[in-house]
């Protein structure tokens, strides 16, 4: 299912938290944004500063996808992203006052229910879509990260870690914001536990805690209530894929095929994708259903024919 029109939020809204490798609070407002506009960060302690969020803003994406313009940062933006790309909204300011965004539970499920609490309206321009015409593919060894044509927008992920709980997990994802909610937005970040002492020395996940990571030991988790899902892992990859897809600046009509894929190659897709002028077209919903299917008269909608 595609939409013909763009979507912002109906009324502001606000949340508060740490960001996880800050561990400083950050105070986030989303705001109701003009047609065309995207989604757009503005510091507000920095005389609102804004940074698109756009793969041509794409700095560091070891351990979370960060933005930077001019020298200024705005951390961690994944979550959200996916949020708002998993309830099709288009266009909106999100307004912080610091340079990472909150972890919250390690989830897009409290950033999908301020969404919902926010509301979402209808605007007026038509919905362009990024669709895919020719496959684009990135490897490196045993990763891979492919996008093909498709008509809607889907994603196949696939990951393989050699942990007890974890092992080869699959998932098939065709986005709607329905199964987005109740099957992808819940699933938290996780971590292995020897990790942890690196990343802390490197700066990294200050704020991290079992209250918004699920951390993995040798074999099983740390966190007290255990798993969401028994493929809470695959399904957080596949969140994390739909926020770092957001940078594109529109929605994607194609099938993103990942193997064991993360944020960097996520986000060296994204950048191939764009560059490559042939590989895509920027289609409205009706243009998308006639490209696909020139043969189908059942397909032309009714106002061509
Ligand atoms: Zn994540």
């Amino acid at each position: 299912m595609t939409l013909s029109y763009q979507h912002t939020i109906a009324a502001p809204v606000a949340i508060s938290g740490i960001g996880l490798h800050t561990g400083v609070t950050v105070n986030l407002r989303l705001c109701p944004a003009r047609a065309n506009a995207g989604i757009v960060f503005k510091r507000t302690d920095l005389e609102g500063f804004t940074i698109e969020a756009h793969s041509r803003y794409t700095a560091r994406v070891s351990y979370a996808t960060s933005l930077m313009r001019k020298g200024v940062l705005i951390s961690t933006t994944e979550h959200l992203l996916s949020a708002l790309a998993g309830l099709n909204i288009d266009n909106v300011t999100v307004e912080l006052d610091n340079l990472e965004l909150p972890i919250l539970d390690g989830s897009a499920l409290p950033f999908v229910e301020l969404l919902r609490k926010a509301g979402v309206r209808r605007q007026r321009a038509r919905r362009t879509y990024v669709k895919v015409l020719r496959a684009i593919e990135v490897v490196e060894g045993a990763k891979r990260l492919a996008v093909y044509p498709s008509e809607s927008f889907q994603i196949t992920y696939k990951i393989l870690f050699p942990h007890p709980l974890i092992g080869e997990q699959t998932l098939e994802f065709v986005s709607n914001p329905d199964d987005y909610i109740s099957g992808i937005a819940p699933a938290r970040t996780f971590g292995f536990i020897e990790e942890v002492e690196m990343l802390r020395k490197s700066g990294l996940i200050r704020g991290g805690s079992l209250e918004n990571a699920v951390v993995l030991t040798r074999e099983g988790v740390l966190n007290p209530e255990g798993l969401r899902f028994s493929d809470e892992f695959c399904r957080h990859k596949v969140l994390d894929l739909m926020g770092d897809l957001a940078l594109l600046g529109r929605p994607l009509l194609g099938h993103v095929v990942a193997e064991r894929a993360g944020h960097a190659m996520h986000a060296l897709l994204v950048s191939r994708l764009l560059q490559d002028r042939r590989a895509w077209t920027l289609a409205t919903e009706t243009e998308a259903r006639v490209f696909s299917s020139p043969q189908a008269p059942s397909e032309v909608p009714a106002a061509i024919l």
